[in-house]
């Protein structure tokens, strides 16, 4: 059976975008396109943490840069759909340095239209919600069939629409 008990940002990224993609990821069918997978980026390893100059970095793709004494993670929203989805990967990664011993690190969603950015705080209750997300993935991921989803808006844009509708 399928056992995989690690859970990457781009995991909780898709869990909000659609399980049925989660699934077909975390079980190794990737039919992303290249500029889409630069965005969600590859965070099979995130416990390897690397540091080069004044950068740490996650599965050296997530950067964190270093601000004086602080660290920052940036992750940029391409779309409204993505909204819940990159608040949600972010809050994650503030959740997995929290539970590494790594304190001081800021968040920030960029909107590249209008140029600006804002600061994601990780609650208590998003930390309470994360833990359930987090259990949520696991029981997808080692799920030996994938949910059962109906099509919906953004499925005609999503590389796997073939694998699920045709
Ligand atoms: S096509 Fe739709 S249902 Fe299928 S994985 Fe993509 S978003 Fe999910």
């Amino acid at each position: 059976m399928f056992e995989d008990t690690r859970v990457t940002g781009t995991e909780v990224n898709y869990y909000f975008v659609c399980t049925k993609k989660l699934w077909f990821f975390a079980h190794g069918i990737q039919m992303e396109q290249t500029s889409d997978r630069v965005y969600m980026g590859k965070l099979m390893h995130e416990d390897s943490f690397s540091r080069e100059d004044k950068e740490i970095l996650i599965d050296g793709t997530i950067k964190l840069d270093f601000i004086k004494k602080s660290l920052e993670i940036h992750e940029s929203k391409l779309s409204n759909s993505m909204q819940e989805a990159t608040l949600y990967q972010i809050l994650y990664y503030l959740y997995y340095l929290k539970g590494k011993g790594v304190k001081d690190v800021k968040g920030y969603v960029h909107f590249p239209k209008s140029k600006r950015k804002e600061e994601v705080q990780l609650t208590e209750e998003y930390e309470q919600q994360l833990q359930e997300v987090i259990q949520r993935i696991l029981e997808i991921k080692n799920s030996s069939k994938p949910p059962v989803v109906e099509e919906k808006k953004i499925c005609k844009k999503c590389s796997y629409y073939n694998l699920c509708f045709c």
